[in-house]
């Protein structure tokens, strides 16, 4: 085992990627490909069992041992992409399995913030931890839950979905099809429709100006004082707060690990969700759990995550 590799790959809504992973978390050989070169599946099938091997080919002494991946709705048990919204595939994809028959390698899937949560406690700042919540705040809100060292798929390997929690009821339309779901408030997408709001006097679905505003400009102007972006944090983090402060009655973490672009800005979301968390959370729980930054490098987080799905196995076994 000294000498495996394993492959890691992300299946995202604009781009596959694929890196083959050491033991120790360094990724020796990476590759990306736009996911609208692969309308059937068994394209993306071929082209990992030949380019895994031929990366694996560039470094002598190692073998490639199977392969990771992280998806939209990436079913665990099943080793299945379901009804994803995000992906050309429609239905059920046993996505897993055909990769296993190609390459004669095990392939492990979930989706894409459980496996986020395995690089956090494999390769990244969870290491030891045995309970923590890993979150990513990007588009939409992404969670991993680690009880007792596991990952918590549930009973039919989903479990973990905290950012359709419903927080507003009757609120914002969700992508999910249901209203007022955690992550129409906290991820780009929320802030940027909170900011929207506030600057067109409160009044939900109409927009006003800016129109064409992102959550990067959101933050910049934050960081420049404006009053109405700074309001569109701070909501943020309110919503984010109590969220997490439910999740900690039900999970009791020792740390909340928060992942993305916005988690890093700066004093701007991390220590204001900390503030409403504790002002939300059970007597019992109150300054027992940290919120922090993930551990994890932005850029190699996807493929990391993957990996340690089959890292994770190999470590048990
Ligand atoms: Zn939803």
């Amino acid at each position: 085992m000294g000498h495996s590799l394993v492959a890691g790959v992300d299946i995202g809504g604009t781009c596959i990627r694929a890196g083959l992973v050491s033991e120790q978390g360094e990724i020796l050989s990476s590759r990306e490909w736009p996911t609208r070169d692969f309308p059937e599946p068994e394209k993306l099938v071929n082209l990992l069992a030949i380019e895994c091997q031929k990366m694996a080919e560039e470094h002598s002494g190692y073998t490639w041992v199977g392969t990771g991946i992280g998806a939209p709705n990436g079913n665990f048990f099943r080793g299945t992409i379901e009804f994803a919204p995000n992906l050309s595939w429609k239905g059920i994809v046993p996505l897993a399995e055909q990769i296993e028959q190609k390459t004669g390698k095990t392939c492990l899937l979930t989706n894409d913030a459980n496996a986020g949560a395995l690089g956090e406690m494999l390769f990244g700042a969870a290491k030891n931890m045995h309970d923590f919540l890993f979150i990513t705040l990007g588009t939409g809100l992404g969670s991993g839950i680690v009880c007792g060292g596991r990952l918590v798929y549930g009973h039919d390997g989903f479990a973990g979905e905290l950012g359709h929690v419903i927080v507003n009821p009757g609120g914002r339309l969700c992508g999910c099809g249901r209203k007022g779901c955690l992550e129409t408030y906290c991820s780009a997408t929320g802030l940027i429709m909170t900011y929207r709001e506030i600057h067109s006097g409160g009044k939900p679905e109409s927009f006003g100006k800016p129109q064409n505003i992102t959550a990067k400009h959101i933050y910049e102007l934050a960081m420049q004082g404006e009053a109405e972006a700074l309001n569109a944090f701070e909501q943020f983090s309110k919503t984010l707060g109590e969220a997490l402060a439910n999740a900690v009655a039900i999970t009791s973490p020792e740390s909340i690990f928060l992942f993305g672009g916005l988690a890093s800005a700066d004093d701007l979301i991390i220590p204001k969700t900390k503030k409403y968390m504790e002002a939300s959370l059970l007597p019992i729980f109150q300054n027992k759990v940290q919120i922090l930054c993930s551990g994890l490098p932005e850029n190699d987080a996807a493929i990391l995550g993957a990996a340690s799905l089959v890292w994770n196995q190999l470590k048990k076994s």
